[in-house]
């Protein structure tokens, strides 16, 4: 397992709660990086000796500006390329878009607006030319990447001059509770192949605030606060993983049949019925799907709280 890019899931927080989220991010969520565990993952990166690449997302990371700022700074500074992701909840004007993109100029390569324009409000919409704008002429790689939503033809994107990359919804995450009802179905045998994710060879992981190192979002194959980032990736067996190594042999319906679950007849795509086999399956692997958040599993909090709490 050769990793080219890790994805830093700098929170769980964020300021919307996005129907197609695979992480569950919100303002009510826990789970956010302490800068002392950015740096031991960045570490155990560059130990590893191939990553390129350092992306951070949430979550919206820029809740955690300080942290983030510093940890980017960190990043570049060790030789790594830098991504961000971000809503630009804070791009109300370009004087301020100035003030937050600014410092990272030099340091963010790519800057990725994950934006839904069918839910976003005008003034939101603004946000995003706004921070463009801005992000371009401070040298940053920039484009917007747009769900588009069941029964839409497209995303609804009406400015033709942004760089828009549109991509459909995939039914995992808070997407399978409240899209897939909605959603066009096909019958259960169908699902025998993971069709987003190379669960055998990944080239990049996402690493979580709580240490845990996804092969897809709430799958997990080690920790990096009891293992290092080398260790995982050399120990790593996809075809014994319980829950990567029946997706490999078989897709969802092979979870299904392995584990003699029930299941429904009809999923809306390959991940819902993924990500239904292991919400049942939890109980069995505790230490595999994880952790609460990816499972929506939360613990409200009161909202100004939750901006302070990790
Ligand atoms: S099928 Fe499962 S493992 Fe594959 S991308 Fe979808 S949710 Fe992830």
């Amino acid at each position: 397992m050769k990793l080219s890019g890790i994805h830093l899931i700098l929170t769980y927080q964020c300021t919307r709660e996005c129907e197609h989220c695979f992480v569950w991010g919100s303002p009510f969520q826990r789970g956010t990086m302490a800068l002392d565990n950015v740096r031991h993952v960045l570490v155990q990166a560059e130990e590893l000796g191939t990553v390129e690449w350092i992306y951070f997302e949430g979550g919206e990371p820029f809740l955690h500006y300080p942290v983030l700022l510093s940890a980017i700074r960190t990043a570049a500074r060790m030789g790594f390329r830098v991504g961000l992701v971000t809503n630009c909840y804070w791009a109300t004007g370009k004087p301020d878009c100035t003030e937050w993109l600014g410092p990272l100029a030099g340091l963010v390569e790519e800057l990725t607006i994950s934006s839904d324009w069918y839910h976003w409000e005008v003034d939101l919409r603004e946000h995003v030319r706004n921070a463009c704008a801005v992000a371009e002429e401070l040298g940053m790689h920039t484009s917007v990447s747009s769900v588009v939503y069941p029964g839409c033809l497209e995303s609804g994107q009406e400015d033709n001059a942004l760089p828009t990359v549109e991509v459909p919804v995939m039914y995992r995450g808070r997407a399978s509770q409240e899209l897939a009802p909605e959603a066009p179905t096909r019958p259960w045998l169908t699902f025998t192949s993971c069709e987003h994710e190379d669960l055998r060879d990944p080239g990049r992981v996402h690493v979580d605030p709580f240490g845990n190192v996804h092969v897809c979002q709430g799958i997990s194959i080690g920790n990096v606060s009891s293992a290092t980032l080398s260790d995982i990736c050399s120990e790593y067996e996809p075809d014994l993983h319980p829950i990567a190594g029946p997706l490999l042999e078989g897709g969802p319906v092979e979870l299904v049949l392995r584990y003699g679950l029930n299941h429904g007849q009809h999923y809306a795509d390959t991940c819902h019925a993924c990500y239904e086999a292991r919400v049942a399956l939890r109980g069995r692997f505790p230490d595999i799907l994880v952790p609460d958040q990816m499972y929506g599993v939360k613990r409200e909090l009161d909202p100004l709280e939750s901006l302070k709490v990790g």
